[in-house]
């Protein structure tokens, strides 16, 4: 097996505390990072102790994080830490000294801290400052029932070490618990073992048993209540969205059971969603135990719902095999793409499963398209080298992923492919894996094994889409097409073809709109379909996405579309309608509404509306 970094030490035997009583001895090689200060083959981390008080008046995160460490015989043990105001260092008790080394605008700064060679624990009393970016506090107008503020946090890639001073490498996982102190009208939980009801007293107590990197510690507080599904899966929401948000998930549990059924049991005990504020930057993140999820998926018709099934296939690649590093950013979410993809099909069936994989096809067109100049980024193995990892979140490394997981699917059979996967799952479960691994473990295991020859390195290491790329069908869509063409053709519409269309059907046909479609046949459809005034956040985002692109104004979908940016801070969506400003030549236009919404935007889609839009703050 190829490994990328040889050690030229002895490795580090630390102690891994799995869900079993017992424990069991891990040997780990940490690989080259390039996103963190941490040596982690000198002293590492194993176990984090987090005691901190949250001050909504302040806006501040205080107290310490106390970790035991594994130390290797060195001198030193560095942390990354990122617009943090240390305090003071502890080592076994004692006052230590510490630095913090030279800020990197990326990475932030390593915090270097002195200990011995028998130094089995280090205390760093700390707190956050206005500049932080994995926190987003909200006030109380920018919740849902508009009564009490919200925080949440943001981990990936790399802005854990924004709030908790840490080793924030994917390879390093650690175990927590913790005890946080909120206001006490509120509740906190965290990607740990949750309570279901608020503390009089304002402080909660957490406890993460599996071992997980940095990126996945995640906290959330507000005026939140909780109500079950099945006794391992449930819903947190605002009051006023408790009911709807338990209606649009409620088939949390059947999931669960067909994910089990494709891949081996679930790993992780509680299966969770809080839905957030609509700020929130992405559709969904896997915190393990405790998705978080963005508002705007509660459609009322459980259409957008195949979020769940992405964030839950999560708890197998990404939370449960990780990614070593984010240029290996494909091997979380290409397969957990595939992943939710498979678990959508065992539910309800192969025509909804191709209609997403169809709508990520286009989305890899769209982004092949916009990549075009940089090549290099259209590799699923990245290079991110000396730039934010957050470079390489975008459609490649989910849906060209999954198109190479399809496309190898269709080559070897189904029956082997998950006889792969669930082998490959089992063999690196709580651990990280690299895309040269995995390459060797593919062609041992599966291809060799069974004397297939496949293209896997065109796939993996150049760049663009391989020519026997899967094609991917879809008869309700090609319909949707034929739909759409007549009405071009004709100026007509046929109202009872479209009756029974599902919000990915609608999707579709509004992507599809020829280029030169004009305002006065965009009205047109606003009229019989009533598109400026759809209650589906994605059917909104395109629809607006083709008015701005198009030039049409009519039935106040400007006012509609500054609504939209002003509330919703859903990276996708906000990126998609900005961009098309920038593209139908509006960009003062965009900056107008960008001036009043960004203050509802989370640190990561504002970094990418600043850089998309060329404003500076
Ligand atoms: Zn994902």
């Amino acid at each position: 097996m190829k490994k990328a970094f040889i050690l030229a030490i002895s490795c580090i035997c630390i102690l891994i505390s799995c869900t079993e009583p017992q424990k069991k001895e891990v040997v780990i090689k940490y690989a080259e990072e390039p996103h963190s200060f941490a040596q982690p083959n000198n002293a590492v981390i194993t176990h984090l102790n987090l005691d901190v008080d949250v001050n909504f008046d302040a806006q501040v995160i205080s107290g310490t994080a106390n970790y035991n460490i594994a130390n290797n015989g060195a001198s030193e043990i560095i942390l990354d830490a990122k617009y943090l105001e240390i305090e003071e260092v502890k080592a076994d008790g004692e006052n230590t000294p510490f630095t913090l080394g030279d800020m990197d605008k990326n990475l932030g700064q390593p915090l270097i801290i002195a200990i011995e060679e028998n130094t089995k624990q280090i205390a760093i009393t700390y707190k956050t400052t206005a500049k932080t970016e994995a926190l987003q506090w909200l006030n109380a107008q920018q919740t849902a029932d508009k009564t009490n503020p919200f925080l949440f946090t943001q981990g990936q890639a790399i802005l854990t070490r924004t709030w908790i001073p840490i080793q924030d490498s994917p390879q390093i996982r650690i175990t927590y618990d913790a005890t946080v102190k909120v206001p006490e009208n509120l509740m906190a939980v965290m990607s740990a073992e949750n309570p279901k009801e608020k503390a009089a007293d304002g402080i909660y107590h957490f406890k993460m048993v599996q071992p997980i990197p940095a990126y996945l510690i995640a906290l959330a507080i507000g005026d939140i209540e909780y109500k079950a599904i099945s006794n391992r899966t449930g819903v947190y929401a605002e009051k006023s969205m408790l009911k709807k948000v338990h209606a649009e998930f409620s088939d949390m549990e059947k999931m669960v059971l067909a994910a089990e059924n494709l891949y081996g049991a679930y790993d992780w005990d509680q299966f969770d969603i809080i839905v957030l504020p609509p700020s929130f930057p992405f559709g969904g993140m896997e915190n393990p135990r405790l998705t978080f999820a963005t508002p705007t998926v509660i459609a009322g018709d459980k259409s957008l719902t195949s979020l769940v099934a992405h964030e839950l296939a999560h708890s197998w690649s990404g939370n449960l095999v990780t990614n070593a590093t984010w240029n290996d950013f494909w091997l979380n979410e290409g397969f957990t793409v595939y992943f939710e993809i498979r678990i959508m099909e065992a539910l309800y069936g192969k025509e909804r499963a191709n209609m997403l994989a169809l709508i990520g096809r286009q989305d890899l067109d769209d982004e092949l398209e916009a990549l075009k100049d940089n090549p290099n980024d259209t590799k699923l193995k990245l290079n991110l080298k000396g730039r934010n990892p957050d470079d390489g979140m975008n459609s490649i490394a989910y849906d060209k992923g999954y198109l190479f997981l399809r496309t190898l699917e269709e080559k070897v059979g189904r029956e082997k492919m998950d006889a792969f996967l669930k082998a490959y799952f089992k063999k690196n479960a709580f651990s990280t894996t690299n895309t040269e691994d995995f390459n060797d473990y593919l062609h041992t295991n599966l291809l060799e094994k069974n004397n297939i020859s496949f293209n896997t390195e065109e796939w993996i290491y150049k760049p663009g889409v391989p020519e026997n790329a899967a094609i991917i069908q879809s008869d309700a869509f090609a319909n949707v097409e034929k739909t759409l063409q007549a009405f071009i053709d004709t100026k007509e519409i046929d109202a009872t073809t479209t009756k029974e269309w599902t919000p990915q059907e609608w999707v579709h046909f509004v992507r599809n709109f020829p280029k030169d479609i004009t305002a006065e046949q965009m009205q047109q459809l606003d009229d019989a379909f009533n598109f400026t005034a759809s209650t589906n956040s994605y059917i909104s985002m395109v629809w607006f996405e083709q008015s701005i692109l198009n030039g049409y104004h009519g039935h106040e979908v400007d006012a509609k579309i500054s609504e939209f940016l002003n509330t919703v801070g859903r990276r996708w969506y906000v990126t998609t309608l900005f961009r098309a400003f920038k593209n139908a030549d509006r960009i003062e236009d965009g900056l107008t509404i960008y001036k009043t919404a960004r203050a509802n935007y989370h640190s990561v889609t504002a970094n990418t509306v600043d850089e998309l839009l060329g404003y500076h703050n």
